[in-house]
């Protein structure tokens, strides 16, 4: 509910609203955890009731679902889809994976701490998080986009060099893109 002590405009608490209610998710299973997103999305959990459904584009989705392990090789697709979507824009690590590694953490070619590479809102932890965690992980989510603390995106942006200087240390010969934003 809206009052005078909030920190937001009207504008943006509206704008902010009609956002956490009304999230495109784009689900990139690279792990194993993606088996828990049938069971959160149909009828025994929902989370559609929650404003939450499927994107079929990078372009249509507001919401990136990371669901495991990255190896260098995914990263790199990762970060693409991250940067072909529109502002505004969230992600999710979903899974110990994304956090430190998870049970590949002395892989060679694991990717740990997804955060160093594209901006995280919310990590979900736990091997593999039941659709219950998931479901907690969108609502903290959409706390965080309603006091306008989901700003991901524009920590990104204003920090660009910063993250491309970790990306480069593991994606060797990889074009990235270098916007001037
Ligand atoms: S956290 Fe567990 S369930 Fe999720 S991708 Fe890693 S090993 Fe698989």
């Amino acid at each position: 509910m809206y009052n005078d002590n909030n920190a937001q405009t009207i504008v943006e608490y509206i704008k902010n609203f009609t956002r956490k209610n009304s999230l495109f998710m784009l689900a990139y299973g690279t792990g194993c955890g993606a088996i828990e997103l049938p069971a959160t999305l149909t009828s025994r959990y929902d989370a559609e009731r929650l404003g939450v459904r499927g994107a079929a584009t990078p372009r249509q989705a507001d919401l990136l679902l990371i669901t495991g392990y990255l190896s260098t090789k995914t990263l790199k697709r990762v970060i693409r889809v991250y940067e072909q979507m529109q502002d505004p824009k969230y992600v999710i690590g979903f899974g110990s994976c994304t956090i430190n590694g998870g049970m590949y953490w002395d892989s060679y070619n694991t990717i740990k701490l997804l955060d160093k590479y594209i901006p995280v809102d919310v990590y979900i932890n736990g091997c593999m998080p039941r659709p219950e965690s998931v479901i907690a992980g969108f609502k903290e989510l959409q706390r965080l986009i309603a006091e306008g603390k989901a700003d991901g995106a524009t920590k990104y942006k204003e920090n660009l060099d910063w993250y491309r200087e970790n990306q480069k240390k593991v994606l060797k010969n990889w074009p990235l893109v270098e916007y001037n934003w």
